[in-house]
């Protein structure tokens, strides 16, 4: 039994958005002759929603060189899942079970002093050597070592004899945004980190630096990694844009489960605040909040029936939202659409991001474990 309400999840435009990335980045070492950025697939969060175990095992196939993800537990997820590719966690260490790092073979990220101690005690009682990458804070001010401190916090991790620093890398935190400065400073003490460490006695093989919105923005921030998350699932990080050939990979649809009419002046759904003007027909639809269809939606989102444009009117509701189709002819049965194509028209997922005044990071993600995914080989 499958519910009405289900997510596509298209493996092949998936596939397709990794190759294009990969291309991408492979065309400045053709220029500039040096050598190719590799790709880390960032499958963090459930593949942003889209089920990380087909998701990660997809990016392998298509040819990923590291996936990312955000935890141990999502690392070990992909492992039982059967990807054998390397696996980058990007998180803090905290309560989680850090031997699962060595018995599944994941790449920790070395962002604090208390991490190495923690991680060089696993690797130690583990009897073997851990490949780590180090994080430098560059002005995110989240997780990494600080950039302007190292002379103080890299003896301790140069000290923890069974850890292998192989790469170095950072994070932006205004990439998407095209006039502020942080960026440019974040590159240049970066810059000023990967000169420094050598001194310091650690000799990272790789440097990265760059998610969605920063590859899209300039190729010097590429280094030897690239770190696409959204771009992978065909979304452009807005205001960006770009003329990459990506493709959506998510699709949202249900159907109609009842259809009503409305006399003037009646309203729908808890509070009333849609009003009916003139007489109007209305479409249930099993699929709410708890679907991860967020409340603002009601009133400002649209659907897609019958090949057109309609408002998600009333409010949302735990289980369903209410569709005004006057005058569509909709029947119980028919096909809605909430992300994806239906004849002429289309729904992205910034459309619905920008509809509610969000992120579009947060509309797949969000998607719950009650709607089932259906993937397209
Ligand atoms: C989530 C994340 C990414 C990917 O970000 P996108 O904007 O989705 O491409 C890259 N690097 C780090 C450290 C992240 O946490």
């Amino acid at each position: 039994m499958i519910r009405p309400t289900v997510a596509h999840v298209d493996l092949s435009a998936l596939r397709a958005n990794f190759a294009a990335i990969a291309e991408y980045v492979q065309g400045r070492s053709e220029r500039s002759r040096t050598r190719p950025p590799g790709v880390i697939a960032v499958v963090k969060a459930n593949a942003y929603g889209h089920g990380a175990s087909r998701v990660g095992l997809a990016l392998a196939e298509a040819g990923a060189q590291l996936l990312a993800c955000a935890d141990i537990e999502e690392g070990i997820a992909l492992r039982r899942a059967g990807v054998e590719t390397p696996i980058l966690v990007f998180g803090a260490l905290g309560v989680s079970d850090v031997d699962g790092l060595l018995t599944h073979d994941l790449i920790p990220t070395l962002s604090s002093p208390m991490a190495a101690r923690t991680l060089q005690a696993a690797a130690a009682r583990h009897r073997c050597r851990l490949a780590c990458h180090l994080k430098i804070d560059t002005g995110m001010n989240r997780l990494g070592f600080r950039h302007d401190n190292l002379t103080r916090t890299m003896p301790e991790v140069v000290a923890a004899a069974n850890l292998d620093v192989v790469a170095v890398y950072t994070h932006f935190a205004t990439s998407d945004d095209p006039v502020h400065g942080l960026m440019t400073l974040q590159l240049a003490r970066f810059e000023r980190v990967c000169a420094a460490l050598p001194g310091l006695g650690i000799r990272p093989r790789y440097r990265h630096t760059a998610a969605s919105a920063a590859i899209l923005r300039d190729e010097r921030v590429w280094f030897d990694f690239v770190r696409p998350g959204l771009l992978l699932y065909g979304i452009v990080p807005p205001p960006l844009s770009t003329t990459l050939p990506l493709r959506p990979v998510l699709g949202l649809e249900s159907r109609v489960v009842a259809i009503k009419g409305l006399r003037v002046g009646e309203t729908v759904g808890y509070g009333g605040r849609f009003r009916a003007e003139h007489p109007s027909e209305i479409a249930v639809v099993p699929a709410g909040y708890a679907d991860g269809l967020d409340t603002r939606l009601a009133g400002r989102g649209v659907a897609l029936v019958r090949g057109r444009r309609v408002p998600i009117v009333g409010s949302v509701c735990m289980d369903m939202i209410v569709l005004d189709v006057t005058g569509l002819g909709a029947a119980p049965g028919d096909e809605v659409v909430l992300l994806g194509t239906q004849g002429d028209e289309r729904i992205d997922v910034c459309e619905m991001a920008a509809a509610i005044d969000t992120i579009p990071y947060e509309i797949p993600c969000r998607i719950g474990s009650r709607i089932e995914r259906i993937y397209n080989p």
